[in-house]
């Protein structure tokens, strides 16, 4: 059988084997519906109300600040549009060019179709939000600030920005700061009674939970208009009948995480992947790591490998039973550059050229070890093959 590694755990994780048992008993037994008042539909609303509770401890926070939603896409969408309608008179958006489409296009849309000031905020080579700027863009705007809206870690780079000193700044300044928290829940410890988070989104199948099931914490006193207008479900902020597979997964994997995060399974995978970081900027001629200089999450590395195209090296890793990424998932197949890299001002050829590789709790040393075996020739070979100039 074809070795492989599966290096793509940012743009999604493997299921954990609890997990798969919890959504398959949710699909199989308790599948009534939790808003039913017979006792199986109880059932099914006792299982929905123990994944709230799972998912708090996880993230620390009261139950009833926690919205399920469908993912992080819904969350990130629902906390911009839910804030920005309950904040009618405010109409600055401060942001960065780092962010997930997921929350760069909500912005775009309230730029171009309701005249919104979307500022974007620049950011240093490491891909680091500029402080300084975001101080001075505050002072400028005071009064008119509706949200500040940065991701707390870079789906891409793995780059964890400052989020206790952007939230001092904003609350100095009576600002929300809501942050797309996809790439570090489960991942990192959590503790939304120290963290400055007005809102925060996070998504299950990012922490080896299922696909369409996530969350939005919304911080008590936050004002927030509901967005999908139904039922009262989730306390009248979210409309629908819930994902109860989907919620109980999510339970799951947030337990499971909880679990992960208090051993010292995250060094050694930080271990795992610098030693995959190292073995291939040794092997390969001029490879870069991109945002090497700034924190970095533990199981994320993006290496620049001019003067090929990703795609090149993605195809032909992926022949080599290899899942590697560049850029979101979400944008991929595209030949574009990651606009990410770009923003952070790395040059054209690397940010074209640049791969992702993204670990989780499951990879092996025998999948590193593959990794390292395959990529430097890979690489030579593509740029063997290239005309030259
Ligand atoms: N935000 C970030 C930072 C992400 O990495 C992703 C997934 N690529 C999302 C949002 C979207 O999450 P979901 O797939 O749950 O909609």
């Amino acid at each position: 059988m074809q070795q492989t590694a599966y290096l793509d755990s940012n743009a999604t994780s493997r299921p954990a084997p609890e997990v798969v048992d919890a959504v398959a008993q949710m699909l199989t037994e308790d599948w009534a519906n939790p808003s039913s008042v017979h006792r199986f539909g109880q059932r099914a609303r006792q299982r929905v109300e123990l994944a709230r509770e799972q998912v708090c401890k996880l993230i620390n926070c009261r139950t009833r600040e926690l919205i399920f939603t469908s993912g992080a896409t819904e969350s990130n969408n629902l906390a911009l549009r839910g804030i920005l309608a309950a904040r009618p008179n405010q109409r600055t958006i401060i942001t960065t060019r780092l962010e997930h489409s997921a929350v760069r296009e909500p912005c775009a849309h309230f730029a171009e179709v309701h005249d919104y000031n979307v500022i974007y905020l620049p950011v240093s080579l490491d891909g680091l939000i500029d402080l300084d700027a975001l101080a001075e863009t505050l002072d400028k705007h005071e009064g008119d600030v509706a949200l500040v809206a940065i991701h707390w870690i870079n789906n891409e780079t793995g780059v964890i920005q400052p989020v206790d000193a952007i939230g001092d700044l904003c609350r100095r300044h009576g600002v929300l700061f809501f942050s797309d928290a996809t790439q570090a829940i489960g991942k990192v410890p959590c503790d939304l009674s120290e963290l400055p988070f007005s809102a925060m989104s996070f998504s299950a199948h990012k922490f080896h939970g299922p696909k369409g099931a996530g969350g939005l914490y919304v911080r008590r006193g936050t004002p927030l208009i509901p967005q999908t207008l139904g039922g009262p479900h989730e306390r009248e902020r979210r409309g629908g009948t819930e994902n109860t597979p989907g919620i109980v997964g999510l339970g799951f994997a947030a337990e499971l995480a909880d679990r992960f995060l208090q051993t010292d399974g995250p060094s050694i995978g930080a271990a795992r992947r610098d030693r995959l970081e190292a073995a291939i900027i040794e092997a390969v001629p001029d490879a870069v790591v991109n945002s090497a200089g700034a924190p970095r999450l533990w199981n994320t590395t993006n290496i620049g490998f001019a003067p090929l195209t990703s795609e090149a090296i993605l195809l032909m890793l992926s022949e080599k039973g290899i899942s590697a990424a560049a850029g979101a998932a979400c944008s991929s197949g595209s030949l574009e550059p990651s606009p990410v890299l770009l923003a952070q001002g790395i040059a054209e050829p690397v940010a074209h050229g640049s791969i992702r590789l993204s670990l989780s709790r499951y990879t092996t040393d025998e999948e590193i070890d593959y990794a390292i075996a395959t990529i430097p020739p890979a690489v030579a070979r593509l740029r063997a093959s290239m005309p030259a100039v």
